[in-house]
């Protein structure tokens, strides 16, 4: 298919046909077209859609939906004696306004050798590279090694709690056999202070709301007070906002800093090195000449005050006033230890009550990683990277049912920054790269042995 045959195509019924594994770009376009803003998802058109495909190539599958709007599709082709593999993927997107988009980020438009819309990249490519691949496993004489299982999921942008956080709480039974899954987030050229790497995600900091109340003096504005809720909250808040809290070394921080010095130059090399010594982690961050927001995160747990909440009256001063903190913790910790931890660096008491804590796992299975790193390095003469994560993805939900997610969704990017278009407007992601991608997928489930 050539590239203008694609855009030619244009609005039209999503394709339903036993060829549509060798046309991915297609799925990706038909894909984009189904609007699955989360909020509130409306997902049901598009895995309505995926079911429809599935059938005409004879494959059996089963949806699971605690909102029947919101469903989950999973399905299987049978393999060999081999372990089983997931293959997994969120159909829906987060919203697009306020932004600027060169083109409709819901029609699926190629201009510029390149897919523009909404889902482009996060993660809608998956999602047809995945099924592609499925779909191709299906219509082959030749078996995969193990059994092979496809499910895409609803509602990953807004924590998974209609999607992969209902599958595993309620029907943990889906996940039983598995022990690795193939999902988002890597598998995309990324330079990391200046070495092409190719993140594969094995591990993810670990959402942690909290909420921290203050009380103190209140009554009429018209007279001064001292030790008012509000002026705790605002030197708590202050020094928050200013100072970082204690490193701690994860064992995934360190693997993927030890991957990145074996690939740097000796000198750039010891300053990683360094970054792993909790006495110079902090100094080393200072000194660095790069971007380490995101290196800055891997070795912290970190607290950034969203919201808040106190006074409702212009001349009362408040008793009592509440700051929501966005924690995220490190692979290991506790919300107990990021209290404790606050309380340490501001040297004040609120009341805190922890309204949100998503666990992962202390440390990651990294069996699979090198089978699927040398898949990317022998294709690109990149580095592949065993990525932990500061953001949050559906692998911290399948982690509670000890199944180990690998980000690989590969992609060659170019000079495309995938960091700043993901979320944003005009997400696009180049034609070729979808095709190239779907090989990748295909010879990872072909090599897998679990
Ligand atoms: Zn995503």
């Amino acid at each position: 298919m050539s590239e203008n045959d694609a855009k030619a195509v244009g609005p039209r019924d999503p394709l339903v046909s036993t060829d549509a594994h060798e046309r991915p770009v297609e799925l990706l376009q038909d894909l984009i077209r189904f609007e699955t803003v989360n909020p509130p998802g409306n997902e049901k058109a598009c895995i309505d859609w995926i079911g429809e495909l599935l059938e005409a190539y004879g494959i059996d599958y089963a949806t699971y939906a605690r909102d029947p709007e919101r469903p989950n599709l999973t399905a299987t082709v049978s393999g060999g004696d081999g372990s089983p593999l997931l293959l997994y993927g969120h159909v829906d997107v987060v919203p697009v306004a306020g932004q600027d988009w060169t083109h409709d980020p819901f029609e699926g438009i190629i201009e510029d050798s390149h897919v523009w819309g909404r889902g482009t990249l996060d993660m809608k490519s998956g999602v047809a590279m995945f099924l592609a691949t499925f779909l191709r496993l299906a219509a082959e004489d030749e078996q995969p090694p193990g059994d092979v299982h496809l499910l895409a999921v609803s509602d990953e942008e807004a924590g998974g709690d209609d999607g992969l956080g209902y599958l595993v709480d309620e029907h943990p039974e889906l996940f039983t056999d598995i022990d690795h899954a193939i999902g988002e987030f890597g598998g995309f050229n990324l330079d990391l202070a200046g070495v092409d790497t190719y993140p594969i995600q094995v591990n993810e900091k670990q959402v942690c709301w909290l909420e921290a109340t203050f009380r103190g003096n209140s009554g009429h504005a018209s007279f001064p007070h001292e030790k008012t809720a509000m002026g705790q909250m605002a030197s708590f808040v202050e020094t928050v906002d200013r100072e970082r809290l204690p490193v701690h070394i994860t064992s995934s921080a360190e693997e993927m800093f030890e991957s990145l010095a074996d690939a740097v130059p000796p000198e750039q090399a010891e300053q990683f090195q360094a970054l792993l010594d909790p006495e110079q982690t902090d100094n080393v961050l200072d000194a660095m000449d790069v971007e380490t927001k995101m290196f800055d995160a891997l070795l912290h747990n970190t607290a950034n005050p969203t919201i808040v909440e106190g006074g409702d009256k212009e001349n009362v001063v408040p008793e009592e006033v509440t700051v929501f903190l966005d924690c995220r913790l490190v692979p290991g910790q506790k919300p107990e230890d990021v209290i404790q931890e606050l309380r340490g660096l501001t040297n004040s008491d609120p009341e805190f009550e922890v309204v949100r804590f998503d666990p992962g796992p202390p440390a990651a299975d990294l069996e699979m990683f090198e089978e699927f790193g040398e898949i990317l390095e022998a294709e690109t003469g990149g580095v592949s990277i065993p990525l932990l994560m500061a953001g949050a993805t559906d692998g911290r939900h399948l982690a509670q049912v000890g199944v180990q997610s690998y980000g690989f969704i590969p992609m060659q990017l170019d000079e495309l920054p995938f960091l700043d278009l993901v979320h944003s407007g005009d997400e696009r992601v180049p034609v070729e790269t979808i095709k190239w991608g779907t090989e990748r997928v295909y010879e990872a489930v072909h090599e897998y042995e679990g």
